[in-house]
């Protein structure tokens, strides 16, 4: 089979309209894991609102600013 000029640059178009949404998706993807991470290890201090990062697992945390007792993750309890 010959490769025309006409072809190879069909070719080129319909790569392009396939290979972009292919790594916008693919990069979407990623960024968005990554922001999963990163709201998954912060917490953020209920006395003096100070933003930290904490990977450790456990459920109190302890804020390093003012030293208050925090839970991890959405807390609805009051006080
Ligand atoms: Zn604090």
């Amino acid at each position: 089979m010959e490769l025309t000029l006409a072809d190879f640059v069909f070719f080129v178009i319909v790569g392009s309209f396939v290979l972009v949404p292919v790594f916008a998706i693919i990069s979407r993807t990623l960024h968005r894991r990554e922001e999963n991470r990163a709201l998954a290890n912060r917490v953020i201090c209920r006395l003096c609102l100070r933003a930290f990062e904490d990977i450790g697992h456990t459920k109190v945390v302890i804020c390093s600013t003012c030293g208050a007792l925090n839970e991890r993750g959405r807390s609805r309890r009051l006080g």
